[in-house]
């Protein structure tokens, strides 16, 4: 299967010579049924890392001395774009790329273009990205052209020396440069920003009125123990109800049922009319309406972010150009999916969760 090489919806799906063969494939997977685990929870959501490389280091992400993968274990980007066409036939209506850092990876918009016959059937409703936002200036346009309308950015601070601190690599007016060409583009933003203790706690205010004046959310993140990091998860972490109630202090908080898909949890300030995004998997566990599993780059697929349970999806895909081995290998693997994670971070829990670190398995 050859990839697109131009995109423009919703033409997507007639112009290339390989779409066809994609499309009459989607067709015939139409009637495969949906993915359920045994909770009863539909997993509608897939979040696919792209790559576990990144041009950054955060000090709560990655260690500086990270192994990447070597390239022969990666699923080429055909692959990428095969998994992703199963996983829509079996009901995932979103898709959100992610990595390491998504960008990075060479060639990635042609899977963004390959990717975007799906939203022109309707067959999924969103296509989203996860970015540091370093490369976001080179191809905000195109990913609103390959129709992305959402993207969220990770913005832990607005300091240029913290941000490099914080990122050790990062430039942060590229990464704002990103963020201008991503609402230039049409895309709507959404900043993260992971809260770390004595750190960027001071920053949480000025962060969310700014994102506001600029019609961004904001989602804060609790840091979570994934991987081995150089600094103690205890130092790092910063538990978000404590932020929530310094917020309320001064502004208006009104509890918002939408949940966009995700574990946060939405409040509406009044006074700027933003929202502002909890993710709070520590002080409050969000498992219970799981809709999510995550595909990492080597196409193995977890079932919780916070177990190592996981699949194997590369040996079927490349054992049978068709899609008999990989729906029975999802089929059990979604059998397994497990009620939730077991993250604590206090005294006697200093060790990670799980080994792997988030840039493995994809924010
Ligand atoms: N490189 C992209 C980025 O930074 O947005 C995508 C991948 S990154 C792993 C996805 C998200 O996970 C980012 O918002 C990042 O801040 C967050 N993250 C990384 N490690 C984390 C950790 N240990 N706890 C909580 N959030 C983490
Ligand atoms: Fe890279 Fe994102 Fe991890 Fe930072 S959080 S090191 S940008 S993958």
């Amino acid at each position: 299967m050859s990839m697109n090489t131009h995109c423009t919806l919703p033409n997507v799906a007639k112009s290339a010579p390989s779409a066809a063969e994609d499309s009459a494939k989607d067709q015939a997977q139409d009637q495969a049924p949906a993915l359920i685990d045994p909770f009863g929870r539909k997993i509608t959501y897939v979040r696919v890392s792209v790559t576990d490389r990144c041009d950054f280091r955060c000090v709560y992400c990655m260690s500086e001395d990270m192994e990447f993968l070597p390239k022969r274990d990666l699923l080429s980007l055909e692959e990428l774009n095969r998994l992703c066409g199963a996983f829509i036939a079996r009901g995932t209506r979103k898709l959100r790329i992610t990595g390491g850092e998504p960008l990075v990876r060479r060639n990635i918009m042609s899977l963004f273009r390959n990717l975007s016959r799906h939203l022109a059937t309707g067959a999924l409703e969103e296509l989203t990205l996860t970015t540091n936002g370093s490369q976001l200036a080179l191809y905000a346009q195109e990913l609103a052209d390959c129709g992305v309308r959402r993207v969220n950015v990770s913005l832990d601070t607005r300091d240029p020396e913290k941000f490099r601190a914080i990122t050790k690599r990062g430039d942060l007016d590229q990464v704002l440069a990103g963020i201008d060409a991503a609402q230039k583009a049409g895309l709507s933003v959404k900043l993260n920003m992971v809260g770390l203790k004595g750190v960027n706690d001071d920053e949480i205010i000025p962060m969310m009125i700014w994102a506001h004046e600029r019609g961004m959310d904001l989602t804060m993140i609790e840091v979570m123990p994934l991987g081995s990091v150089e600094t103690e998860r205890l130092d790092q972490y910063l538990p978000l109800d404590a932020v929530r109630a310094r917020i309320a202090e001064r502004f208006t908080l009104r509890d918002l049922a939408d949940r966009t898909g995700g574990p946060a949890r939405y409040v509406k300030i009044e006074e700027t009319g933003g929202r502002l995004g909890f993710i709070t998997p520590l002080s409050h566990n969000f498992c219970e309406s799981c809709n999510r599993v995550r595909v990492t780059c080597t196409g193995t697929l977890y079932m919780c972010l916070g177990q190592e349970d996981a699949a194997d999806l590369r040996a079927p895909l490349r054992n049978s150009p068709t899609d008999e081995l990989l729906n029975a290998a999802l089929d059990e693997a979604i059998g397994r999916k497990p009620k939730g994670h077991d993250f604590v971070i206090d005294r006697t829990h200093r060790d990670p969760a799980v080994p792997r670190h988030m840039s493995v398995t994809g924010g």
